[in-house]
């Protein structure tokens, strides 16, 4: 019997399975290989700066995880000798329409005002930053703090590292149920001390839940097209869009937003929309080939905050819901969760994300 079972392989579960194999033994288990649900969609940005408009708790906790992700990386990179194309280039938010611009000095003003690192640009000095941009610009940030990260490789390296601190994974296992202490699969169960809830946006599917948690999926369009290795050095957003630059030239353009259901078709629409915006940051990119084009299910809750705490069954914990930032949120989420395995009062204020605060009076 293990100390740990963890249910699913995503960025979420393989980050808290690798955290407890310190302390425990761990099973995770997950219904396909590990690493191919949400978190293999994501485009990997680490940038709780660049939407916030205030500095209310999530903000805090995203700043947290930042700040935890060169050690992560670090460790990961070591324990695995993979890369995981971390880049801490910084974002540069460009505002074309009023609005737009009228809502980025807002946020430079709180930023600044509290001591966050941002800088607001002569619009002239994007061009200089970063050469390909062709947008016109009313205002422009630069956040220099901001990071992103490869989240297949990233994937990779934390599965590796979990194998090197002995944790044991079966893939192939779709678990039906939970119940005190014990998962149930087809006419199977297993038994232990402490199982988490790592299973993205299929988690509310499990039965047995308790609380029940409301969690539907957003569906995410994004594509990559080939460029050279430091054709763009920054991550932009521009209005719903956002590019992130990785190493290797690839750039990333994301991403579709959609109450689709479970459909994870790649439409016209959807693509339209990027390949356009895409085109418009920058009047060069329309003759660059397209690499990849590919959809994930982000799994939101109807506060958009993540559900982090323990069910109202014996040795069940949930660490879901993880909405547009699970792949930011995994350092700070696994250390929470052994917190709580291990009897630690947890280091951040879990009220917000408790599992049962969409449970009616
Ligand atoms: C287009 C897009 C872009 C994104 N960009 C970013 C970004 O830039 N930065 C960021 O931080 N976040 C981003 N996200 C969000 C991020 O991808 C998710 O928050 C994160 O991947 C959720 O991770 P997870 O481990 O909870 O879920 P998943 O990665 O979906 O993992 C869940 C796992 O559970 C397994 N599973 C499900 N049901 C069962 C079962 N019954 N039994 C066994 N196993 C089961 C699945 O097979 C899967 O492997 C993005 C998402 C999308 C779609």
């Amino acid at each position: 019997m293990h100390d740990v079972i963890v249910i699913g392989g995503g960025v979420i579960g393989l980050s808290i399975a690798r955290e407890l194999a310190s302390s425990k033994s761990v099973l995770l288990l997950d219904r396909g290989p590990t690493g191919q649900g949400t978190s293999h969609a994501a485009a990997g940005m680490l940038t709780p700066l660049s939407e916030a408009d205030d500095q209310g708790p999530f903000f805090q906790l995203c700043r947290t995880s930042l700040a935890m992700y060169d050690r992560f990386v670090e460790e990961l990179q070591q324990e695995s000798s993979l890369d995981v194309a971390y880049s801490k280039e910084g974002l540069l938010s460009l505002a074309s329409s009023e609005e737009s611009a009228a809502t980025l000095l807002r946020r430079y003003e709180w930023q600044h005002q509290a001591g966050f690192e941002v800088e607001l640009l002569p619009p002239g000095e994007v061009r200089k930053m970063e050469p390909l941009v062709t947008v016109p610009v009313i205002h422009a940030l630069f956040m220099p703090g901001e990071r992103s990260v490869a989240p297949r490789r990233l994937l990779n390296a934390i599965r590796e590292s979990c194998f090197v601190r002995g944790v044991e994974i079966r893939t192939g296992v779709h678990v039906d149920a939970v119940s005190p202490n014990t998962v149930h699969f087809g006419h199977m169960t297993m038994q232990a001390a402490a199982i988490v809830i790592a299973s993205g946006v299929w988690s509310a599917e499990l039965n047995g839940l308790n609380p029940r948690i409301p969690l539907s999926p957003r569906k995410g369009q994004i594509l990559s097209l080939a460029m050279a290795p430091g054709a763009f050095r920054r991550m932009i957003r521009w209005g719903h869009s956002y590019l992130v630059p990785r190493p290797t030239g690839e750039l990333i353009v994301g991403a579709t937003n959609e109450d689709a259901g479970f459909d994870s078709s790649v439409t016209p629409a959807g693509l339209g929309r990027l390949l356009m915006d895409a085109q418009a940051i920058s009047s060069y990119l329309g003759s660059y080939p397209i690499v990849e084009t590919w959809t994930g299910l982000r799994p939101a809750t109807p506060d958009e905050l993540p559900i982090l705490g323990s069910a109202a069954i014996h040795g069940v914990y949930y660490a879901t819901g993880h909405y547009r930032n699970g792949v930011l949120l995994a350092p700070i989420t696994a250390t929470i969760v052994a917190d709580l395995i291990e009897g630690h009062k947890p280091r951040v204020d879990l009220e917000p994300y408790s599992p049962s605060r969409f449970e009616s009076n």
